[in-house]
């Protein structure tokens, strides 16, 4: 009997893939995720008609990273049988509160997001899987913004890694349009306000994410005199997470600055202030966020995912009257920026935000102000195709870089057991 085609045996990896997405949306302990990842990207580049093979052979756990509660899953698929593990998380899913019907629809009028991580600095996966999580979304543009070489502890990209990993995103380009990989970055914002990379490399950016990460004790006059050389830098699109507070985990108090002035600056420069959904960062705090609005900042509501998973950690972010009680409305043109690189151009191309009435960057109305519906979404139509050309990618275990002669972006590439940055 001729072996069947790989279209027509089920895809295990697929439930691999969701699996992890799954334990990374609810949470969980980075080690659970990671095993489910581990088996992807081993399982992947054999092929489905050869993981059936495998299956019937017993073979599968003889495979480095297949462990016995993979090699479960994928039996079960393959066989046809339910996936009660796979069953237990999506119930759980679906058992969660549901979101408040505003923040619901800020949510659904996001388009993308301006600030996620990869394990190129201390995200869990490689770029493509954070672009097919983003492609799942139905999300238009997803920006990639590691660290900067400052925070070691984050393994932050130096220069040449930085350059290795936009060769990278290059190469996928072709294969995604019209959905956008934006090369980007999370610039450190260092003790006298400049920023942690070399200026003619995020002069060739298309997103600066500008946060601090040290010496967040500071005093208030120190502080402010430093978010304010950053937000006045002609690089910075995005005030990362600006007063670092935590608020789960091991808790941290927000930093203090002049509220007044830095929002009043970033108003004035068009840097949009990040609403960081992390759930255990909810940043800004409420009461800054609307001293925000009152300053007639930008908004970027952004994951800071860094993991696929917690792409989808958004519609938290928006909790209940967060935002709404703010009065943050999607859809506001962003204005022109002044500087050497103008309007962050890039963003602009991939996601042009309509003229509607205050609100957030890289979100947009669902609806015109007619109340007419918007065009259909053509990138919903073709995401499952350009998914397949990722997966592809990524089943060949790397994007290859543009040039020839250029290496892939260097290490590390063992999963940090890290999910968020310091
Ligand atoms: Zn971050
Ligand atoms: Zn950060």
């Amino acid at each position: 009997m001729p072996p069947r085609r790989d279209d027509q045996v089920p895809d295990p990896v697929a439930v691999l893939r969701r699996i992890a997405w799954l334990l990374e949306r609810s949470q969980a302990d980075p080690y659970r995720p990671a095993a489910f990842r581990q088996a992807v990207q081993v399982l992947e580049p054999w092929g489905a008609q050869r993981v059936v093979e495998m299956v019937a052979a017993g073979s599968l756990t003889d495979l480095p990273g297949v462990g016995s509660r993979t090699a479960q899953v994928v039996t079960q698929v393959v066989r046809g049988e339910g996936v009660p593990y796979l069953d237990d998380l999506e119930h759980a899913l679906q058992g969660e509160p549901p979101v408040d019907p505003q923040a619901g629809a800020l949510r659904a009028s996001l388009r993308g997001d301006l600030h996620a991580h990869t394990q190129a600095s201390d995200g869990t996966t490689p770029l493509q899987e954070m672009v097919l999580a983003a492609l799942d979304l139905g999300h238009e543009y997803l920006a990639i913004t590691d660290h900067s070489p400052r925070l070691t502890v984050a393994h932050g990209l130096s220069a040449a890694r930085l350059r290795a990993q936009g060769e990278q995103i290059e190469a996928l380009r072709p294969h995604l349009a019209p959905f956008r990989v934006l090369r980007g970055i999370e610039v450190d914002i260092l003790a006298d306000g400049s920023l942690d990379q070399h200026p003619d490399l995020l002069a060739g950016l298309d997103v600066v994410v500008a946060s601090v990460h040290s010496d967040l004790r500071a005093d208030a006059a120190t502080m402010t005199t430093r978010m304010l050389a950053a937000v006045r830098d002609p690089y910075t699109d995005v005030l990362g997470h600006c007063t670092g507070q935590r608020v789960r985990g091991r808790p941290r108090p927000p930093s203090t600055f002049d509220a007044h002035a830095v929002f009043d600056a970033c108003a004035e420069q068009g840097v949009a202030v990040e609403i960081n959904c992390r759930p255990d960062r909810q940043d800004p705090p409420e009461e800054l966020l609307a001293l925000a609005v009152d300053s007639g900042c930008l908004f970027s509501i952004d994951t800071d995912a860094h993991a696929p998973g917690q792409t989808g950690l958004a519609a938290r972010g928006v909790r209940p009257g967060r935002a709404a009680r703010c009065h943050a409305r999607p859809g506001r043109q962003r204005p022109a920026r002044r500087g050497p690189r103008g309007p962050s151009r890039e963003v602009a191309r991939a996601a042009p935000l309509t003229p509607v009435q205050g609100g957030a960057v890289g979100a947009r109305a669902s609806r015109s102000t007619s109340g007419a519906p918007r065009r259909a979404r053509p990138v919903r139509r073709w995401a499952s195709s350009a998914a397949k050309v990722v997966r592809g990618v990524v089943g060949a275990g790397l994007v290859r870089p543009a040039r020839r002669g250029r290496r892939p972006v260097p290490g590390p590439h063992v999963p940090s057991t890290r999910s968020t940055c310091p």
